[in-house]
């Protein structure tokens, strides 16, 4: 049963874990070698470890445990106990401890932030937002603990009554990316908790500080022993610890947060088990700017949905579908505010807008794709090259002549380049932007009501902006159509990923 721990109110700015070892690093207080399972910071069985680096100077952050089968078994095993108990607190318990959570994420904004600048190089001020959208589904998901409601229905004899109550999974496993490395654990883990279900999360390997510290805050929170557990490993025992969680009998659902490709693998392992699935992968945004468009206000949705997280976003906008008869004035206007408001520079900069990429792979992926399109006949308008800081900086590029048959129109650059290019009718704008097989995010800027109800409508995606660039908030649903994903995110959908829905019927009446 749930301890009275949740309600003692612990010292807001207290690191001290479970062990009583307060927990010191030069570079920040959240630095941890362990990974966490039921309310134990533990070591792999094995002793492995893996090395954390700085995308942005290479400097070496810490070790985390390698974790392997036999410790993810462990972690489900102990996530299935604690959920044991912890699926018959009452709703009003998982509030207050969600609420907890959340107040002390705004407590420790700053060293969260700063957190996920080491880690995966985000500029200080966007991991900030980062740190507050995280926040907002506890927030959320605090609330919507309380309203899981069930149904009566009208029976089909008089001496029958139908009920329909809804009930937690179980044990979620949750898998998550390095490029929102605290968003994306809260955006499933909030909703999971709120309905019921204990947690097992397996962040990046790129990002496992940022799981980390959300650990220490829930005990901190004073979330029972076992409720969320995170278990770490390197890339290479990534697919191991996935097979379990996708496959061992007391993990009740997989939700993954990545790319299409492992995904997939996911799906493909989960089904061996008919586990619940949830799945958001990766996109590849069309951005459309039709004629009658006010081009300074779709240059400002142009800088957002593409320059944030340094392009680095499943929403973030890949193809610019520009028509002709503006071509030419979008693309020296979004030129001037490219070079006039990015600032490329060390994240820990408040006035930095651009960061490095995440590792040398992601650098060279976007050096082949701007080759692609020059080799092709595209024309770069501006950046195109490396940033001489080195590591894993490239500059902000401009293409125009871009066609959608080149590499960068086919697949996710995963990288602050916008590639122009041009259409002639609304037909030849909607046949692009739906070419593909992602369908997460779409945005169009235009000033004719007819014209924005038949895009909208249009468009194969969960998310569509219209004369808007940031379409993410924790109040409407966030989902992909065909292979950007399954299922939704955040909103008062989210908490339905977590839940069964029984059917109770009552007779001899
Ligand atoms: P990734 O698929 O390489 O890795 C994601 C996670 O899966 C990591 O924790 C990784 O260790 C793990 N993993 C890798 N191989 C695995 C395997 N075989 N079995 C089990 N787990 C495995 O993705 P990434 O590079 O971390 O993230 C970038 C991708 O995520 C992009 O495609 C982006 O569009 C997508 N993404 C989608 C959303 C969304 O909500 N739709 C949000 C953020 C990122």
């Amino acid at each position: 049963a749930i301890s009275s721990r949740w309600i003692v109110r612990l010292a807001p700015r207290s690191l001290v874990c479970n062990t009583g070892i307060r927990i010191m690093s030069s570079q920040s207080p959240f630095i941890r070698d362990k990974a966490y399972i039921g309310g134990k910071w533990v070591a792999a069985t094995n002793g492995g470890t893996f090395e954390v680096k700085n995308p942005a100077t290479g400097e070496h952050l810490g070790v985390v445990p390698d974790m392997t089968e036999s410790d993810a078994v462990f972690a489900i095993k102990t996530a299935n106990e604690a959920f044991q108990s912890w699926k018959s607190t009452l709703a009003r318990e998982r509030t207050l401890l969600l609420r907890r959570l959340d107040q002390l994420m705004h407590e420790h904004k700053d060293s969260l932030a700063k957190l996920i600048s080491l880690e995966m190089g985000k500029p200080i001020k966007e991991a900030k937002g980062e740190i507050m959208y995280a926040a907002s589904m506890l927030e959320w998901f605090a609330e919507e603990s309380r309203r899981i409601y069930g149904d009566v229905i009208a029976a089909p004899t008089k001496s029958k009554r139908l009920v329909v109550i809804k009930q937690p999974l179980g044990v979620a496993s949750l898998i998550t990316p390095w490029n929102f490395p605290c968003a994306m654990i809260t955006r499933k883990a909030a909703a999971a908790l709120a309905a019921g279900c204990t947690v097992v999360v397996k962040p990046s390997e790129d990002t496992p500080y940022s799981a980390l510290a959300l650990a220490q805050l829930t005990e901190e929170a004073g979330f029972p022993a076992g409720v969320f557990n995170v278990i770490t490993s390197s890339r290479s025992n990534a697919a191991a610890l996935g097979h379990v969680m996708c496959t061992h009998p007391m993990s009740a659902s997989i939700s993954f947060t990545g790319s299409t490709e492992v995904g997939k693998i996911l799906m493909r392992e989960a089904a061996e088990g008919i586990k619940r699935v949830a799945l958001e992968l990766g996109g590849h945004a069309p951005f459309i700017v039709f004629e009658s468009a006010d081009i300074d206000a779709a240059v400002v949705g142009a800088m957002m949905a593409k320059f944030r997280n340094c392009g680095q976003a499943c929403v973030g906008a890949n193809r610019f579908l520009i028509h002709s008869s503006i071509y030419d004035k979008f693309c020296s206007k979004l030129a001037d505010a490219m070079k006039s408001q990015l600032v490329i520079g060390d994240s820990m900069d408040e006035s930095v807008t651009i960061g490095p990429l995440i590792n040398e792979r992601a650098v060279e992926k976007v050096e082949k794709h701007i080759k692609d399109a020059v080799d092709n006949g595209a024309s770069i308008v501006v950046g195109g090259d490396r940033n001489s800081r080195g590591n894993n900086y490239i500059n902000p590029t401009l293409l125009r002549d871009v066609k959608p048959s080149m590499l960068m129109c086919q697949e996710e650059t995963f990288g602050p380049v916008a590639p122009l290019i041009k259409f002639d009718t609304e037909e030849e704008a909607v046949s692009i932007a739906n070419d593909t097989r992602s369908g997460l995010a779409g945005y169009f800027y235009t000033t004719n009501l007819l014209q924005a109800w038949r895009v909208a409508e249009a468009l194969e995606c969960g998310l569509v902006g219209i004369n808007e660039g940031l379409v993410s908030t924790v109040e409407s649903p966030f989902q992909g159509f065909k292979e950007s994903g399954i299922g939704s995110e955040a909103s008062k959908y989210g908490i339905e990923e977590y839940l069964e829905k029984k059917t109770i019927c009552f007779g001899g009446l």
